[in-house]
């Protein structure tokens, strides 16, 4: 159990509290292109958390000394409502959401083709309007859709999920009572068509041997939740695109 914790049975009777096996997700729920004003738009639920991603750019990027002469430059704002928790957040950044801000970014740095786009800013936010743990991981798999369709060109989309020790066992997207009274958090973020982990960071202690396990659970995990970010920009685009058997 993480220090200064109450400690609470998680598991019951090989079942978690919300009835999951060790290496379930909790239901996800897709749309995308859900604002009009945003260039490419995302609403993404993972369990109970609900959040928007928007993205606008590239554009022009003031202030200008700011400005990449040779690439676009990408900003993320992860912002967590007041009314998304139980007891009130106070609103504007704090240190946890600038953390997440740039994790993020960094997450998906890799798979955005920037050189694209000299001397512009690409600018990515994401509004966390419910939370339920998790909220960094359901921001990066939404931003990397909003991405895709703002048309921006890139490698692959990125998927992103937890994983976690609760009572003793490592299990899969952990839920906000899990992370509030569980052992260890593990966010992981991947490109999942080529195994390249792009975000990984721990709250708590794992062994070794749970940390490789944990770790291999995430990425099975973001393999599913590549085919369902996938499946849900086919499915927005199936009319305007051609998507045959086997390609896209
Ligand atoms: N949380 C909260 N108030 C805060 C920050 C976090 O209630 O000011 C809750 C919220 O449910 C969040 C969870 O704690 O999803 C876990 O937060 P963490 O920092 O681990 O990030 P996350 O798991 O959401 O990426």
């Amino acid at each position: 159990m993480k220090e200064g914790k109450e400690e609470i049975e998680l598991i019951k009777e090989g079942k978690r509290l919300d009835g999951r096996g060790f290496d379930e997700l909790r239901p996800i729920k897709i749309e995308v292109g859900v604002l009009k004003r945003a260039d490419g738009s995302c609403y993404f639920e993972l369990g109970d958390n609900k959040v928007i991603a928007a993205v606008y750019g590239p554009r022009e990027m003031h202030p200008r000394h700011a400005q990449d002469a040779k690439m676009a430059v990408v900003k993320f704002r992860y912002n967590m409502a007041p009314f998304s928790v139980d007891d009130r957040k106070r609103p504007g950044p704090d240190r946890r959401s600038v953390e997440i801000s740039k994790v993020s970014r960094e997450a998906l740095d890799p798979v955005i083709m920037r050189e694209y786009y000299p001397k512009t800013a690409i600018d990515v936010y994401v509004e966390i309007l419910q939370s339920d743990a998790g909220t960094r991981t359901a921001g990066i798999n939404a931003a990397s859709i909003a991405l895709a369709d703002a048309g921006i060109p890139m490698k692959d989309l990125v998927s992103s999920v937890a994983v976690g020790k609760i009572d003793g066992e490592i299990v899969l997207d952990l839920n906000a009572i899990e992370d509030n009274h569980g052992e260890a958090d593990m966010p992981v973020a991947m490109v999942a068509r080529t195994n390249t982990i792009t975000l990984l960071q721990m709250d708590g202690r794992l062994e070794r041997e749970e940390f490789e396990r944990g770790l291999k659970l995430a990425m099975g995990a973001c393999h599913q939740i590549y085919e369902l970010q996938r499946a849900a920009l086919i499915d927005r685009y199936s009319e305007s695109v051609d998507v045959g058997e086997g390609e896209a």
